[in-house]
């Protein structure tokens, strides 16, 4: 007979305390310290994924001047970032609405875009709000995000069930999203995206603990899936949300500078409700077991595969060594971190910020004396092809599904059932 358990008594376990709920790191670590876990051992499993997330935007909503005094905006620029204005006119209102996404570069400032921008909001700093009337006017204002009537960050496309390894197969290099530095040609190198293990749809291949309405931790804040989200297809599935830009936390948010502009930076954790051994069995219980395509980087053809498991192996933190650069001439390095993580003094690197380091290994790559992290190397047609970038952050999903857990026990984060079950396309159109 197939094991169960009710939503209902996970909830009462969890409000006298005796509720068991591990990361799925942690479920890992036991499992490969040769531990044996059961259905009977586990509540709930906390997944968790931090990435580049192309497709994310804020949505605000914000007075700028007295009603009466104009008919409505037609233009507005955030830190110079240009937002579009609408969908409503709030026609004499003096309120704006608008949407901004996080993929746009701003116009005044370099290096800076919506993740950027988000970022800075989540920190509580001030904007500087430009805007245009229909009449002409320009109207300039600062605000913080407590000044806002409304701010929340939605996605349309997250949580990708993984993602893939790149290898350019051209002869020549390519300037791409999927590189810091230019993208060395001849199947030089490897840049790989995706959390393996830790990522919620691939602890939840049926869509059976989270669905339409579950709530989701979104950069630390609750907030809430909407539905499945655009390209979506079953064999990658991925979901949209929605949630307050209040709560949130910078070091989960932010940009990513690669070789063909800034990606904004976003982070998830959903928690799995061990609701039958089905729910159980499906929660991934080895990084080798989950499969990662490498796809030649023009054309994007299957050319490899590999699992998650050549990839992360307890490697998750750079660590910084700051003695290595006592005898150094030139630093080669200083202004390569996509992230701005390096805290430089008198002209030298001097230690980490590590609410921005993105755990990516480009600095590794540049010099591996200073930066100490354990980039793989993969067997590829024949050849050792090594990893120079990582474009997810285990690491910092670690952080997030292990918050998650916190506010789960503390019940500060609503077990819910959803809506509604997630739907997905059987193929891309
Ligand atoms: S980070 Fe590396 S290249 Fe830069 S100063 Fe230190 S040792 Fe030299
Ligand atoms: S690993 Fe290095 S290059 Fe990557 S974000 Fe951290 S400090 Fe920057």
């Amino acid at each position: 007979m197939v094991k169960t358990k009710k939503l209902s008594e996970i909830r009462k376990k969890i409000e006298n305390n005796s509720a068991i709920v591990l990361t799925v790191q942690e479920l890992l670590d036991r499992i490969s310290s040769g531990k044996k876990v059961k259905f009977e051992d586990v509540d709930i499993v906390t997944t968790a994924t931090k990435g580049l997330m192309s497709g994310i935007m804020g949505i605000f909503s914000f007075r700028l001047s007295p009603p009466k005094t104009l008919r409505k905006f037609t233009e507005v620029n955030m830190n110079g970032i240009p937002a579009f204005p609408g969908p409503c006119p709030n026609e004499y209102l003096g309120i704006v609405d608008l949407i901004i996404y996080g993929t746009t570069q701003s116009r005044t400032i370099d290096n800076y875009c919506g993740g950027s921008l988000f970022r800075e909001i989540v920190e509580g700093k001030s904007v500087e709000i430009s805007a245009k009337s229909a009449e002409g006017d320009t109207i300039e204002r600062e605000m913080k995000l407590e000044d806002m009537q409304f701010a929340k960050l939605a996605g349309t496309r997250q949580a990708i069930k993984n993602y893939n390894a790149m290898i350019n197969c051209e002869t020549y290099k390519v300037n791409t999203i999927f590189s810091c530095l230019p993208f060395s040609p001849n199947k030089a190198e490897i840049t790989f995206s995706g959390c393996g293990a830790l990522n919620p749809f691939q602890n939840d291949p049926e869509f059976e603990s989270f669905g339409v309405g579950s709530p989701v931790l979104v950069n630390g804040a609750i907030g809430h899936l909407m539905g499945s989200g655009t390209r979506n297809y079953i064999e990658k599935p991925n979901m949209m949300t929605i949630a307050p830009f209040e709560g949130m936390k910078p070091e989960y948010m932010g940009a990513f500078k690669t070789s063909f502009g800034l990606e904004p930076i976003c982070s998830l954790a959903l928690p799995i409700p061990i609701l039958n051994e089905n729910i159980f069995n499906n929660i991934v219980k080895s990084d080798n077991i989950v499969k990662l395509s490498i796809l030649s980087l023009v054309g994007r053809e299957k050319v490899g595969e590999i699992t998650y498991g050549d990839v992360w192996d307890n490697n998750f933190l750079m660590k910084f060594n700051p003695d290595a650069c006592k005898n150094c001439e030139e630093c080669k390095a200083i202004d390569k971190c996509p992230t701005n993580a390096f805290i430089v003094k008198s002209g030298m690197i001097s230690a980490i910020d590590r609410s921005r380091c993105f755990n990516c290994g480009n600095c590794t790559h540049l010099c591996p004396e200073a930066f100490i992290l354990e980039l793989k190397t993969i067997k590829f047609e024949g050849n050792d092809i090594p990893i120079v970038l990582r474009q997810s952050d285990r690491h910092g999903a670690i952080l997030l599904a292990e918050q998650l857990k916190s506010m789960i026990l503390k019940g500060e984060f609503p077990i819910r059932k959803p809506i509604s079950k997630l739907r997905f396309a059987k193929t891309v159109k």
